[in-house]
Parts: structure tokens; sequence; C-alpha cells
């Protein structure tokens, strides 16, 4: 049977340092603020949304929505960005994806100021994530390292398997997890023999955004498995892309869909508010 990583209690210990550090920046005058931005009306991000706007006021850093409508232009949304930019009591701004069909989010990405972006996927921060020199840490990838160390596990040496290649997870994990010496292999749709490569990793980690697609012949008796899928069954219900009931028995970690990566995602962010706090204060 696996130990479950319990994301919900490492995301509060996360937190518990990020609001201990805010006490302290404001003793100093300083208050941490991030804007968080949301074009048009999509209930999964509504949700995203407002659970960063809760680990804001859990933390003590001042955060404000701005809610756009979905015809909103690009350049409109632009002119928002370069105004926050300016805004000395914003210190993070975060874009919510995905955005509308008519807006490209490259452009929206490149408008926010490196110094404020911090999701980390400004080119300039992405840039940094490659040459192992982090301003911010991309939020997702991140947060697996803190749940691999809250629980020991050292990735160095080890065989990581990581199931996606985007942007936002696979390609930051690969490189967090390259820069702590793990031997790391990225698998995508044109991957020949995933099942092959999976079950030969000590690590496995599943970004693909389909539910139950990571079965029990796909995993190492032993090996960690962590799940970043976030996906509703054919039922409605929350779920990743592991099939938990048939790899939870074979493996000797696991992190639950919902309670685990997810939270960590935002106490990341958190940390990233605090960082762009102190550098944009010297
Ligand atoms: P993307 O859709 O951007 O990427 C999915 C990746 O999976 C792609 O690289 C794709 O390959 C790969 N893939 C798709 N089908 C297969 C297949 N049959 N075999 C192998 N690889 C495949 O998703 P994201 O990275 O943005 O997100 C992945 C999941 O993680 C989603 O469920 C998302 O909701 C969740 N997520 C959770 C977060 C959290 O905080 N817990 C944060 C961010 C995302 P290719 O590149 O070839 O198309």
């Amino acid at each position: 049977m696996a130990k479950l990583i319990n994301g919900k209690e490492v995301s509060s210990a996360v937190k518990k340092k990020v609001g201990d550090e805010v006490l302290l920046l404001k003793q100093k005058g300083i208050i941490p603020g991030l804007a968080v931005v949301l074009v048009g009306d999509d209930p999964a991000s509504r949700i995203y949304v407002n659970n960063k706007k809760k680990a804001c006021e859990q933390v003590g850093i001042y955060s404000v929505e701005y809610t756009l409508p979905a015809a909103t232009t690009q350049n409109e949304l632009i002119n928002l960005i370069e105004k926050l930019n300016c805004d000395s009591k914003i210190n993070g701004i975060l874009v919510q994806l995905p955005l509308p069909a008519h807006i490209d989010e490259k452009a929206v990405i490149e408008a926010i100021s490196p110094l404020k972006d911090v999701d980390a996927f400004n080119a300039v921060n992405v840039g940094r994530i490659m040459q192992g020199d982090y301003r911010f840490l991309p939020c997702t990838p991140a947060g697996i390292m803190e749940l691999l160390d809250y629980e020991n596990i050292d990735v160095a040496g080890k065989n990581c398997v990581i199931i996606g290649r985007s942007n936002i997870v696979g390609k930051p994990m690969a490189m967090l997890m390259l820069h702590r010496d793990a031997t790391v292999t990225v698998c995508h749709s044109k991957t020949k023999n995933l099942a092959e490569i999976c079950s030969r990793a000590d690590i496995l980690v599943a970004a693909v955004g389909k539910p139950r697609f990571v079965t029990a012949d796909m995993v190492k008796d032993g090996a960690v498995v962590i799940d970043v899928g976030i996906n509703r069954d054919k039922d409605g219900k929350l779920c990743g892309d592991v099939a938990f009931d048939e790899v939870e028995p074979k493996v000797s970690y696991i992190t639950p869909v919902p309670g685990g990566v997810g939270p960590m995602t935002i106490a990341v962010l958190m940390k990233n508010t605090i960082t762009a706090a102190k550098l944009q204060n010297n």
C-alpha cells in the first residue's frame, strides 16, 4: 500500500512560511500585492481564481481581481497589463489561462513585466529556468519538488519519467528534475512504447489531462507517482490522470486528486508573489 503525499498539509506549511514573511515585509512598510486577471466565464478558471484569492487572504497578500468580458480585445487586455506593470501596489500579475481563442496568449504573457511574472511563463523567466537561475519558480513543477522534498524523496540519479511536454508543467518539470541530477525522460503523444518507458520510472509524473490514463501495467513496483491531472470523469467527479485504485497498491508513494499537486501550485504562487515584492523593493 502506498503512502499518500498530502498536498494540503505541505501547502499549509509553505503558506505558513509565506505568511510569516508577509508579516516581516509589512513591518518594513511593504504590502505584497497580486493582480489576478480573468477573461470570460470559464467555470474551471473561476474556481482557480477564487482559490488564489482565498490563499492571498490566508497569507496576508493584498489581491485585486479584474474580471473582463469574453469579448475583451487583446489590446484592451494588454493595456490593462501595462497599467498593472506600472502600479506600485501590484507586485505580481497573473493572467488566468486559457484565454478566449481570439487572444494570443503568448503576446499577453510577454506583455507582463518579467519582474511581476509570478507564473514564470514569460520568455525571460523561462530562459532563467533553463539556466537553473530561478527568480520565479514555475508554480506546478516547483510545488511537486516541494512535495518530494517533504517526503525526503531524492531525485538525484533516479530515472524520472514525465508524461506531457507543456510549457507550464512538463518542460519546466524536466528542467527542475534535471537540475537536481535526475535522469529525465519526457514523453508526449508521439512517444513510442510509452507503457514500457513509464514502467521503468522510479518517479513518474503524469501531466496528460486524460482521466485514468496511467494504468497499473505502466508503473514499476515501488515507484513514486505524481498525478498532476485535474479532470472530470464520466460522472463529473474530479479525478487525476492516474487510475488511482489500481496503481496505488503497487507503488510506494502517490499524490491523490484532489489534495495532491493542486494546492501546491497555489502555495508556490504565494511564494513567488513575496519574491516579486522583495525584488521590486530591493
Ligand atoms: P496540455 O494539454 O498542455 O499537455 C498535455 C500533454 O500530454 C501534451 O504534451 C501531450 O502531448 C501529452 N499527451 C496527450 N495525450 C497523450 C498520449 N496519448 N500519450 C502521451 N502523451 C500524451 O496539458 P497541461 O500540461 O496544461 O496539463 C496537464 C494536466 O494537468 C491537465 O489535466 C491540467 O488540468 C492539469 N494541471 C494541473 C495543475 C495543478 O495545479 N494540479 C496545473 C496545471 C495543469 P503533445 O505535446 O504531443 O500534444
